[in-house]
């Protein structure tokens, strides 16, 4: 079939600078029922093209610039419960081979004591959650009561950090949380994993190394010395 290849490049430029999404499960999910979900979810000013794709995945068009912007700042997204894991995608890419390892998350932080309220120390508070990418607000002190937040890319096949042991100056090691916005419902409350439901957890004990991870503790072990004694 011949086809005008000004008719291609114009239909396919539609799909310039578009999302590609993926619900991040192995539950096998109706791709119709997923784009009313996501067309429910997003409260936009202007059309949204939606195109079920192979692999599982959605390629998201925006007719307007400004809503992709508020969809991608406010990732991450709950669809159906399941976590949406977005990426930028353009029709040169092969949607099946776009794969979906990191997800952007916002966290909040609670037990920050007053030499922790400064970008830098945000940072590197963060650090132990995954790569940051933004700190909020960027330049001065936060103006609301929920203090500043980071934008961090988080590993979806590792173990969500809750936390970590954190440095202070007049009250020793301190313990600081990390508050997720937008924990998908699907996701494991035991483990703090994305890949399976709290009840499909194997429920094996996490190993000292894990714990220690998951805690935010360096599991470097002081190494015992055994010496040799001399029996008289
Ligand atoms: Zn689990």
């Amino acid at each position: 079939m011949e086809i005008p290849r000004n008719l291609l490049l114009q239909t396919s430029a539609r799909w310039n600078s578009s999302l590609i999404g993926k619900i991040f499960t192995e539950t096998k999910l109706d791709p119709n029922e997923v784009m009313r979900a996501i067309r429910g979810k997003w409260n936009l000013k202007q059309r949204l093209h939606i195109l079920a794709a192979e692999g599982g995945r959605f390629i998201l068009s925006f007719e307007n610039e400004i809503d992709k912007e508020k969809i991608m700042k406010n990732e991450s997204w709950q669809i159906m419960g399941y976590l949406l894991a977005l990426k930028e995608f353009n029709p040169e890419n092969k949607p099946n081979q776009v794969t979906f390892k990191t997800s952007l998350f916002w966290i909040n932080f609670t037990g920050l004591q007053l030499e922790h309220q400064s970008q830098s120390v945000i940072k590197l508070i963060a650090t132990a959650a995954g790569i940051v990418k933004e700190i909020d607000p960027p330049d001065t002190t936060p103006r609301d009561a929920t203090g500043y937040r980071a934008r961090v890319e988080v590993d979806l096949y590792k173990p969500m950090r809750q936390g970590t042991m954190t440095e202070t100056l007049y009250m020793g090691p301190t313990w600081v949380d990390f508050v997720y916005t937008g924990i998908p419902y699907h996701s494991c409350k035991i483990c703090h994993r994305f890949t399976h439901d709290t009840n499909n957890c194997d429920g094996a004990p996490p190993t000292v190394t894990e714990l220690l991870m998951i805690i935010g503790i360096s599991p470097a072990v002081e190494p015992i010395h055994f010496q040799a004694r001399a029996t008289p």
